[in-house]
């Protein structure tokens, strides 16, 4: 098999999907193409290429041959036209933003993110002149309601971060088609093997790559990848796409590229001037980890259903909030969304609150105490003192990052092990409560 694209199956593509051998050395594995910039065939050859008239590569921060292969595994992982691979996930997000806004526009997104995303949203953005107005996604009318005519997209967490929230994609993807403009899903909880938000009516998803995808927690990365459905030219919201480039020569991206326009445009504007490429080292470290991604998560979600249950049946935890579990309030929208299992990072609460979650995370000896998801290992840590810090209570709050809550990223190693870690770590944290009081 060289480079499939016939109807495989997602483990076929996981392992085959943009990948074909080496036609020079004939090496299987895609090499890494550790090279700033590509010779010309000669001057008329550089020049099509700085039109953009020809497809091929010029210097690695627009595009890189082992990146590309990264790129296209992951659309076709998403059912998507085409991606641009990036540095980090907020690089990600970063650069979809600047492809579809000016400043004076405006973003909507859901207020259960990733805390870095909230910042990034309402801080930083803000310096480019663009607004952006958080609202609670467990109401879709919310994302209506906060709609204005300077909104250039809709932007949410599927299965959302700290964890064990899911968001109606199909109801906000009818919402934005009906004020003509893009739903952007932040995917990476999820990955395309539990949900693929293309098939909901997203346009455009992004990811952290660093997270699953790569699934060994030693890659930063991040990928936009555009649907290849939404009309950039139905109205006039998006020039940056559909009126003509001054850098171009006047061309313009919808019309030249048609269904692949976000994605020439990330890469041929996006990627030149904000110039957040993603390194050829960590695209091959993401491509061999996309290869056990199907396998990965199906462990992933089986581990976590195991956890959950048993903090779930535990008389020293007061809730934990997975919608894997037959009472969360989720449960129904996951059946929907991720019928294949609720991913497997989730929250709890401990019974004792602030003072017994901290202990509880010191005590764990499996669990690595850090700032991730996604890795083989388990992760444990308490939002409310990191990854949400930048947040005010109210925000931690409505981000399911309170005081009392504790993040668990499950991970590959054997269940009853971190079913016991968390066991002599729940004892000691709450014995030590117990005693200083
Ligand atoms: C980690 C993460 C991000 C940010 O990605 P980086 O690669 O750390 O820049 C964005 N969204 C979600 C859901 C994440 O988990």
């Amino acid at each position: 098999m060289n480079k499939p694209n016939g109807p495989y199956g997602f483990e076929t593509l996981s392992i085959h999907a943009g990948a074909a051998p080496d036609p020079t050395t004939g090496a299987r594995v895609t090499p890494i193409y550790q090279t700033t910039a590509f010779v010309f065939d000669d001057a008329e050859h550089a020049a099509s290429l700085f039109n953009l008239q020809t497809w091929g590569y010029i210097y690695s921060r627009i595009g890189n041959p082992t990146v590309s292969v990264l790129e296209e595994r992951i659309a076709t992982l998403e059912g998507g036209r085409g991606a641009i691979a990036t540095a980090s996930g907020h690089a990600a997000q970063m650069l979809v933003a600047f492809s579809l806004m000016r400043a004076g526009d405006h973003l909507v997104a859901g207020n259960k993110l990733y805390g870095g995303s909230v910042t990034q949203f309402t801080r930083t953005f803000a310096k480019f002149g663009w607004d952006c107005t958080l609202v609670d996604p467990d109401e879709p009318l919310n994302f209506e309601r906060a709609i204005r005519p300077e909104t250039k997209a809709i932007f949410i967490e599927g299965l959302a971060n700290p964890g064990g929230i899911v968001v109606d994609i199909e109801a906000v993807a009818a919402i934005a088609h009906r004020a003509g403009i893009p739903l952007i899903v932040d995917n990476t909880l999820a990955t395309p093997y539990l949900c693929r938000p293309f098939e909901w009516g997203a346009d455009i998803v992004v990811h952290s790559t660093t997270k699953y995808l790569s699934g060994h927690g030693n890659a930063m990365g991040g990928v936009v990848v555009d649907s290849g459905r939404f009309d950039w030219s139905q109205n006039d919201k998006f020039p940056n796409l559909a009126k003509p480039e001054p850098a171009y020569h006047g061309l313009t991206f919808h019309e030249t590229f048609g269904d692949l326009a976000l994605t020439a445009h990330g890469h041929a504007v996006g990627l030149r001037d904000l110039g957040a490429c993603m390194a050829p080292m960590n695209a091959f470290l993401t491509i061999t980890g996309s290869e056990t991604l199907p396998l990965r998560m199906q462990r992933h979600v089986e581990n976590a259903q195991c956890v959950a249950e048993f903090l779930e049946s535990d008389p020293r935890v007061a809730w934990v909030s997975y919608a894997g579990l037959e009472a969360n309030k989720y449960r129904a929208l996951a059946r929907k969304y991720l019928p294949k299992g609720a991913g497997a990072v989730f929250t709890f609460g401990v019974k004792g609150g602030y003072e017994v979650g901290r202990r509880v995370v010191e005590g764990c000896e499996l669990f690595s105490h850090l700032a991730n998801v996604g890795d083989t290992r388990s992760l444990i840590i308490h939002p409310a003192s990191t990854t949400h810090r930048q947040l005010n209570e109210t925000q931690q709050i409505a981000a399911g990052a309170g005081p009392d809550v504790v993040r668990l990223s499950i991970g590959l190693e054997t269940v009853g092990d971190l079913i016991a870690d968390l066991d002599q770590a729940l004892a000691q944290a709450s014995e030590q409560v117990k005693a200083a009081e």
